[in-house]
């Protein structure tokens, strides 16, 4: 392949962040780019941060018991079951109480009812953070951000937070385990730890959508504050199913929470905000040998992420930092710009990764990065390695 120039990157870098800007703080779908760049070849999606193995298993059990069972069509044609149904079969799956299981069309429903309903008056939101928390909060609601430290890497430090948030009094608290955009995380104990001396705070939002990636030690076990949840009542969870079981498109998400709080949602709505396709998804987790097909997809791709990050390590020139989870927030080198590079990236290669120059409380240019499967992690590590190379000291 013939190396594009320099002005050449930078024309379709202008084109880029067109595209980018008006997605506004998400980014541009793969198939929204595709559309755009009809003239480049669009090979690898490194932006979204999904399991693919897991997509490939959900996807075998939708052809095996909806496509050629001839289950799709009652699937489509009839309601699916209501919350209290819906939720019983979670209750099964979690070990939680039905009763405290609130089902939403994707973790954003969940997220978008948490912070409309229980957000008082203030809110603490560590930062760099995922954007939707502090975007929907009401205009009349104090956001507060802690600054997680860059000389810290962006690792939280549970006595230097908890003391701040003694300081700021909030009524409620968001805490990201792992974080989104740096994938730090913060282990069972020290979470326990900290949840101890956030007692005073009325609601602690804890957000888990990547904690199927998160390991302790090398068996790789699941962890899950779950426990957590039965030991404080001021906690609630929210639970993306997006990310761990790849099927974004699917919409299906659910949050644990005081069983007053889920009451109050349905009483005013939620009725059918997730469809038969989510529903069938929501009862496979009762199917002992899917969940068992899943925890080996699951382990696999928590391998192939450490497989990963092992060989990002040996790329000079770039700062990773620290993540247990299925991407990787890389800080460039100081004359590469992340819009550059992430342009650079898909025009030569054809592989999309996020500029992260959009999130609030990261400094330097960033860019992070999501693990795929095996032989796309190939290409992704040659052409990172390739741009940086190039472009090491070259001002762009
Ligand atoms: C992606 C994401 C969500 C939203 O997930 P959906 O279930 O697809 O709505 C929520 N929280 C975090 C931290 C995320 O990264």
């Amino acid at each position: 392949m013939k190396n594009r120039t320099l002005s050449q990157i930078k024309e379709f870098e202008h084109r880029f962040n067109s595209i980018k800007n008006s997605s506004g703080t998400h980014s541009p779908s793969m198939a929204t780019l595709q559309d755009e760049f009809s003239d480049f070849k669009l090979n690898v999606d490194a932006c979204f941060l999904s399991n693919p193995y897991a997509t490939d298993l959900v996807m075998k059990y939708i052809d095996k018991e909806l496509l050629q069972a001839g289950n799709l069509r009652k699937t489509l044609e009839y309601y699916p079951s209501q919350q209290n149904v819906l939720s019983k079969f979670l209750s099964k799956y979690l070990d939680v109480n039905s009763k405290n299981i609130f089902i939403g069309n994707g973790a954003i429903e969940i997220i978008q009812a948490l912070i409309h309903k229980v957000v008082k008056k203030k809110i603490v939101l560590p930062i760099p953070t995922f954007s939707s928390y502090y975007e929907f909060a009401k205009d009349d609601i104090n956001v507060v951000y802690y600054q997680l430290k860059k000389e810290n890497n962006y690792r939280f430090n549970i006595d230097d937070f908890a003391e701040f948030v003694n300081k700021e009094n909030p009524d409620t608290v968001v805490l990201i385990n792992p974080n989104n955009p740096n994938g730090d995380y913060i282990p069972l104990s020290k979470m326990r730890r900290l949840l101890a001396k956030l007692n005073i705070v009325e609601n602690v939002i804890i957000d888990e959508s990547f904690i199927h990636f998160a390991w302790e030690d090398d068996s790789l076990d699941l962890v899950s504050s779950t426990s957590l949840f039965n030991e404080f009542d001021n906690v609630s969870i929210v639970k993306s199913m997006s990310k761990d079981f790849g099927i974004a498109g699917i919409r299906v998400g659910y949050g644990l929470m005081k069983s007053t709080l889920v009451e109050s949602f349905l009483k005013n709505g939620y009725l059918w905000n997730v469809n038969g396709i989510a529903e069938y998804l929501i009862r496979l987790l009762c199917n002992e040998t899917f969940l068992k097909e899943y925890e080996d997809a699951r382990k696999k791709y928590v391998l192939e992420c450490r497989n990963f990050f092992r060989g990002l390590s040996k790329i000079e020139g770039i700062h990773l930092y620290p993540t247990k989870s299925n991407f990787s927030l890389i800080q460039l080198p100081q004359n590469i710009s992340s819009s550059f590079f992430v342009s650079a990236l898909l025009c030569e290669f054809g592989v999309y990764i996020r500029t992260a120059n959009d999130k609030i409380g990261l400094s330097g240019e960033c860019v992070r990065v999501s693990v795929r499967r095996e032989e796309e992690n190939k290409i992704i590590l040659k052409a990172i390695a390739s741009i940086i190379k190039r472009f090491k000291g070259v001002t762009s």
